[in-house]
């Protein structure tokens, strides 16, 4: 059963944290901004935290874009935040695939939008998928059989908003019946807040069905997974105890700290409520909250 563990306190001492800290990690969608709205107070607040000399690392689950196309979005938000600053599941899922030599002869099947493919054809690797499978339908006459190319040796599941039949099908048939096929997750987020209006299915949902299909776990290379947080800190050399992960959300942003060894301060300004981190049923508390990271703002260190 699930133990009501002592609610975080929220940060006070904001001094004590920053001088703690040498990088800070930012979760993008509810600390950064909220779908295609910058939160108040954030350029401000990443210019201050510059200014102190603190490394700043921006990592997301969503899998749509690239970093390159995130890099885009940062500046057009007026945000001076650079490509290499950026971690995104998309090019986690291509980290991942390098990481592991995955074979320059086989090819990886996407279930996903375009920030995969994109990610993927950076890092050299060939795919098969993605948005020109949108419309694709089976031939389910009797005695037809659809066919599925033998070389894929990885399926990619991401978040898709055209995902069909078709798709399940064929990323299926990889998986079941190419030898030594992964099976790889950007993330599993149950929901996602592509607008204000409601909670809509997140990238669990297409995820969830490729292991239904299969009854195959997932590799998720997304928060919470120790995938990014290790890649991260190995390629800039930061002490992980070093970094404070910043986030809105309890099973991703702030387990993917804990999961990490980081120390870890969630927000409120995104889908976390108050109500919900004092929840008895809660049990993933971060070592502090605040409202939104202009907080940090109020700090005296200069
Ligand atoms: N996946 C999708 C498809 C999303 O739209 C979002 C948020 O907008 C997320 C994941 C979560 O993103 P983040 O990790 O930046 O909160
Ligand atoms: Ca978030």
């Amino acid at each position: 059963t699930a133990q009501a563990k002592t609610v975080a306190p929220q940060l006070t001492n904001i001094d004590d944290l920053i001088n703690s800290v040498e990088t800070f990690i930012f979760d993008c969608d509810g600390v950064i901004w909220k779908g295609d709205t910058l939160i108040d107070g954030v350029p401000e607040t990443l210019d201050m935290l510059r200014d102190l000399g603190k490394r700043l690392v921006f990592v997301t689950n969503n899998s749509t874009k690239s970093r390159k196309q995130y890099g885009k979005k940062f500046e057009t938000l007026g945000l001076n935040v650079t490509e290499e600053e950026i971690f995104a599941s998309s090019f986690a899922a291509a980290a991942y695939l390098k990481s592991i030599d995955f074979p320059s002869e086989k090819k990886v099947y996407v279930i996903g939008e375009i920030g995969i493919l994109k990610e993927l054809e950076l890092a050299g690797i060939n795919y098969l998928g993605g948005p020109d499978d949108g419309d694709k339908k089976i031939d389910l006459t009797p005695g037809a059989l659809m066919h599925h190319n033998h070389d894929v040796g990885a399926v990619v599941v991401g978040f898709d908003r055209y995902i069909n039949y078709y798709k399940l099908q064929y990323g299926t048939l990889c998986i079941r019946e190419n030898p030594g096929c992964l099976f790889i997750a950007t993330n599993c987020d149950a929901v996602t807040h592509l607008t204000d209006a409601q909670e809509w299915a997140g990238g669990g949902s297409m995820v969830g069905a490729i292991k239904g299909s299969t009854k195959k776990e997932p590799t998720v290379v997304g928060k919470p997974s120790t995938f990014m947080m290790d890649y991260v800190s190995k390629k800039f050399g930061i002490t992980k105890s070093q970094i404070c992960m910043v986030g809105d959300r309890l099973d991703t942003d702030i387990l993917f700290g804990q999961n990490g060894g980081c120390k870890t301060l969630l927000v409120l300004s995104g889908v976390t409520t108050h109500g919900m981190l004092t929840d008895p049923t809660n049990t993933i508390q971060p070592d502090f909250y605040t409202n939104q990271i202009s907080d940090l703002l109020a700090k005296k260190v200069k």
